[in-house]
């Protein structure tokens, strides 16, 4: 379909944004006339007049930049092929990047400012939008060396941060995937067909992928090492360079979550591994095998159950799942609806998959490609929960606390897709959706809490033995991970060498100790869901959550909403979470 046959109701109004590309050219000419007036400020910040000054400026220059630069993307995301957008688009990163060089020196100038100036600027009324950032800088200063050290440091930086880029083009270039058979003939295997062909149900097929794929790592497999080598050498050289423990400890410090969290949650994993084992199990009896291979593992156990709803139908059944959030929730969600924060139809050009934005000061978006597939209704809970939470942030503050941070970003849209599952699973009467939508949640549990722990695991392995002198080899590495996932699957599968060099193609691990942050956002998502269906006087908290935006370290933000992750409490309700729905499940399949 092309664009312009999309009914306008089906259609986002970006206008509300920006009211036309005049209006848009007029505000981008703006941004790059006040950008001087910012620099202005530079060697001048000691003076609290001027700082009030320079952050306001900042913070009006940054929200109107942010427009530019979305309004523009949108609307090359909407349809590719207009050449227009594509100018736009690229004119706006030019802004940005040129915004961001020219502000370049706040930061260090504050940080560079007496401690006792910036105690009391912080106290002061007149700086409250902007307290919380200010205290970040406070907090960060002890990690910040002499200016000839900084220089230093930024310079080596320039030399050492190529190491993802490598592995990128290892993955994405190099890498000779091999042809595999298929019932329709020989195919050329790429990432995303590995996926594919790993769900399907012919097992021969499952084998030969598997095989395939890891034969392609494994002749790569001592360049891939020494380039991950190097990650590690490079994440603990600037983390020590800083005074840092660790990696881990900077990774943690920077994202302002204490240490025990990440303790906790592999502790809680390795607790209850067994529930896991127990999964494998179930998954065996359901695929009626005599012995499971890691290439079993993607198989769906249950066929898809697509729910096929029209768009008007999956929003109503959205808003009847989120019934426990309340009357206001709703009509929000219904505003969402009928005032065009939602680009509904795939059409030609249009961006794939889905997401969640918008720019400050006005009412988020949502990109769709509506396709009437079950996981099409889920994916519409999980967007409208971002924009919830931008929507609900941004009323509460200016736009320097508005933002929150990645460590909770993603748990207003996970509430949302649990509580619609939920609702679901005690509502559905045909048997095989039910059974489809368990299958569905225990596989959150599974690839979220459980494999990005044992990633989570892997990684301090690695920076701890590079710390403590152990080299990292292809054979050290590998078998470590081997081990780990020996104790992931348990005694009910086999494990198959291949899978020992599964390290080898994680693209995160060139941003280390990142997915750690999957499975406690998961945690605390099945945690406050427990809360409001327990307790509905619990929403009030939980509004607060999606109110606090980033104004607080996103730890307090989380304990604030009753989810203390340093406490071993959210770990247990999760864990009896999964538990209860794998016990459902072989009800179900008995
Ligand atoms: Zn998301």
């Amino acid at each position: 379909m092309k664009r312009n046959e999309v009914l306008d109701k089906y259609k986002w109004k970006l206008e509300d944004m920006i009211p036309s590309d005049e209006a848009w050219e007029e505000l981008y000419n703006e941004v790059v006339n006040s950008i001087p007036k910012l620099k202005s400020f530079e060697g001048k910040l000691g003076d609290r007049s001027a700082l009030l000054s320079c952050l306001k400026l900042n913070e009006e220059i940054n929200i109107k930049a942010e427009r530019v630069f979305c309004y523009s993307r949108m609307r090359r995301d909407q349809d590719g092929s207009v050449q227009k957008y594509i100018g736009f688009s690229d004119r706006a990163n030019g802004l940005v990047s040129e915004l961001g060089t020219a502000t370049s020196f706040m930061e260090s100038e504050i940080s560079s400012q007496k401690e006792d100036y910036l105690a009391s600027v912080i106290a002061d009324k007149d700086f409250e939008p902007f307290d919380f950032m200010l205290k970040e800088i406070v907090r960060n200063k002890k990690y910040i060396l002499s200016d000839k050290e900084e220089r230093l440091l930024s310079m080596a930086t320039r030399a050492t941060d190529n190491y993802g880029e490598v592995f990128n083009t290892i993955n994405n270039v190099e890498l000779n995937m091999p042809t595999i058979e298929t019932e329709d003939g020989p195919v050329k295997l790429t990432h995303g067909l590995y996926g594919v062909l790993m769900s399907s149900k012919d097992r021969g097929l499952r084998e030969r992928t598997f095989k395939g794929l890891y034969g392609a790592f494994e002749a790569l497999i001592n360049t891939i090492c020494a380039t991950y080598a190097g990650s590690v050498k490079s994440d603990n050289f600037y983390a020590k360079a800083r005074g840092y423990e660790d990696c881990l400890s900077r990774s943690l410090f920077s994202d302002n979550v204490p240490k025990a969290v990440y303790d906790k949650l592999i502790d809680a994993v390795h607790g209850n591994i067994k529930y896991m084992h127990k999964y494998i199990e179930l998954r065996k009896k359901a695929l009626g095998l005599e012995d499971m291979h890691m290439y079993d593992i993607y198989v769906p156990i249950v066929e898809d159950a697509e729910l096929k709803l029209e768009y008007e139908k999956a929003f109503d059944l959205v808003i009847e799942g989120l019934h426990p959030l309340g009357e206001e929730y709703k009509n929000l969600l219904i505003e969402a609806r009928d005032s065009g924060w939602i680009d509904v139809m795939e059409n030609e050009g249009k961006r794939s998959g889905a997401y969640s934005w918008g720019s400050y000061g006005v009412h988020p978006y949502v990109l769709l490609n509506y396709s009437k597939t079950t996981h099409d209704v889920f994916t519409l809970a999980h967007e409208l929960g971002h924009a919830m939470h931008s929507y609900y942030s941004d009323r509460a503050h200016g736009y320097t606390k508005a933002g929150y941070q990645i460590f909770v970003a993603e748990v207003a849209s996970t509430v949302n897709e649990t509580l619609l599952l939920k609702h679901l699973i005690s509502t559905v009467k045909d048997r095989n959706l039910k059974k489809y939508l368990l299958s569905y949640y225990i596989d959150m549990f599974r690839t979220t809490v459980f494999r990005q722990t044992q990633f989570a695991e892997f990684e301090k392995i690695a920076h701890d033995m590079e710390l403590s002198g152990e080299p990292l080899t292809v054979n050290s590495l590998s078998d470590k991970y081997y081990e780990l996932n020996k104790m992931y699957y348990g005694d009910a599968v086999t494990h198959d060498k291949e899978i020992s060099y599964e390290w080898a193609r994680i693209p995160h691990f060139y941003t280390s100790f990142y997915v750690y942050k999957y499975a406690t956002g998961l945690i605390s998502a099945v945690n406050i869901v427990k809360n409001i269906l327990d307790d509905p006087k619990s929403v009030d908290r939980y509004k607060a959550f999606l109110s606090a935006g980033g104004s607080d370290s996103p730890y307090n933000i989380l304990k604030n909403a009753g989810v203390d992750l340093a406490s071993d409490h959210p770990y247990e309700v999760a864990m009896k979470e999964f538990n209860d729905a794998l016990e459902q499940l072989n009800k179900e399949i008995q």
